[in-house]
């Protein structure tokens, strides 16, 4: 992309509305324009940053065998007069009539309606074990919508359902999705750290959200600091694998590691005290094993072997979508803007042109976007009439991981400048040997 030909509009001046970093941040390097409190435009940075977590997301459901689906946002409210949340939702719940007076509701979450889905279609056992999934836009009406996108009113994100003929079939689907989330958050450059959190009326120990550290963030959290050593890595995972699922879980959720809501003062003293940490956190994600709630409310039952029906034991597994780019951002940056991780980078590198106009620097700039292009990546080449120290700010707020700066003198000696947004160390190479070393 030519920086001449897009729509990046960055700003000088830091928002005064902005209270968190992450959020001054997006707002000035223009990835979102607020619409009204907590709704937002995203503009085309941002979108392209929301696709790629998006593709990641999607990329790593599948891989663990979670099928994907579309289910549509506004939804008719007798499923939820049926489940008994309608009422008990309250306020967060944005209510709509539509011309005749039917009740309808602008989704906040998807249980009753995949449930609805998979009461209609399956009856028997032997379509089981199924997980669907979508991602999708969702709106809470959130008391106090704030931090830009990370407390969105509406916001996007990827909700997963396992229907399972038996608890352990469904704590199955509840491993899988704690490795699914593991690999998604570290393809990110993220570190999402699951904490035991708290089951809500239902009670039970098995819901997990995902924390990143970071001061900003919302919840209270208590850990030991060997959980922070812990990383799935490029391992293999059979996601058929009963044992091999279970193994990560243990592994990541045996040392101590909850939010305040289920923190215990006894077991955290137990832990050696240089060990011991509070701190906060942004949760990113959440997964929970639910049994027959749903099941039993809205009569999702399957003829089991043995013949008789049985209500399906389920879970629902979410991740903060949008909210990830903020999280990102409040884990990685410093005080001249972004530093994307390589897996979610806009745009791999940036090119910036000392001299627009000069043959021989516009010559080369040409060339490594070709050479660049041709090995599959994307630059962001910055060939507008501008000084060069605007250009660097641009390029430094934007955060792209590398910048190759091309100016006639170094051409005269046959070098571009490599430089590596998070370290900050430049080479100087031909312009081949930069291509090379970013590809
Ligand atoms: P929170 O505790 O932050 O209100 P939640 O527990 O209500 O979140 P879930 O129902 O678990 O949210 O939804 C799954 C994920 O969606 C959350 O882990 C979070 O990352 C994201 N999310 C929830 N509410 C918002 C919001 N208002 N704006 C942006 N993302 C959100
Ligand atoms: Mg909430
Ligand atoms: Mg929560
Ligand atoms: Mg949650």
């Amino acid at each position: 992309m030519r920086l001449s030909r897009y729509f990046l509009p960055v700003m000088k001046e830091t928002p005064s509305e902005a209270q968190i970093v992450s959020h001054r941040l997006m707002l000035r390097a223009g990835m979102i324009k607020q619409s009204s409190a907590g709704i937002y435009s995203w503009l085309p940075m941002g979108f392209k940053v929301l696709k790629k977590i998006e593709t990641i997301v999607h990329d790593e459901q599948m891989r663990a065998g979670h099928i994907p689906m579309l289910m549509p946002t506004l939804q008719p409210a007798d499923l939820w007069k049926e489940s008994g949340r309608y009422d008990d939702y309250g306020k967060e719940m944005l209510r709509i009539s539509d011309r005749h007076g039917r009740d309808m509701l602008y989704g906040p979450t998807n249980e009753e309606m995949v449930t609805d889905i998979f009461r209609s279609h399956v009856n028997s056992y032997k379509d089981l074990p199924l997980t669907l999934y979508h991602i999708q836009w969702k709106f809470r009406d959130e008391v106090r919508p704030r931090f830009g996108v990370m407390r969105g009113r509406e916001f996007y994100m990827k909700d997963g359902y396992n229907f399972d003929l038996s608890k352990e079939d469904a704590l199955h689907a509840y491993n899988r999705h704690l490795v699914s989330y593991l690999r998604s958050y570290e393809r990110m450059g993220l570190q999402a750290i699951p904490m035991r959190a708290d089951g809500g009326p239902i009670g039970g120990d098995y819901t997990h959200e995902f924390l990143v550290l970071a001061e900003t963030g919302e919840s209270e959290v208590f850990y030991d600091s060997d959980v922070t050593d812990l990383s799935f890595g490029d391992r293999e995972i059979d996601y058929d694998s009963v044992e091999q699922c279970q193994g990560v879980l243990e592994e990541f959720t045996t040392k101590y590691a909850r939010t305040d809501e289920t923190h215990d003062e006894a077991a955290f003293n137990a832990i050696p005290e240089e060990r011991r940490r509070s701190a906060r956190g942004i949760e990113v994600g959440q997964i929970f094993y639910f049994g027959t709630k749903y099941s039993e409310a809205l009569g999702a039952k399957v003829q089991g072997p043995d013949g008789k029906p049985t209500p399906v034991h389920m879970g629902s597994h979410g991740i903060g979508v949008s909210r990830l780019l903020g999280a990102i951002i409040e884990a990685s940056h410093d005080d001249k803007g972004i530093i994307w991780p390589e897996g979610v980078t806009p745009f791999h590198c940036g090119i910036v042109n000392l001299k627009q106009g000069d043959e021989q620097a516009d010559g080369a700039c040409d060339q490594l976007y070709a050479a660049l292009t041709a090995a599959g990546l994307e630059p962001l080449y910055d060939d507008r009439k501008e000084r060069a120290g605007g250009k660097f700010a641009t390029m430094d707020l934007i955060g792209l991981p590398w910048r190759i700066t091309v100016g006639p003198r170094g051409l005269k000696n046959g070098v571009v400048e490599l430089t590596s947004r998070r370290s900050g160390e430049s080479v100087e190479l031909s312009p081949e040997e930069a291509v090379k070393k970013i590809i």
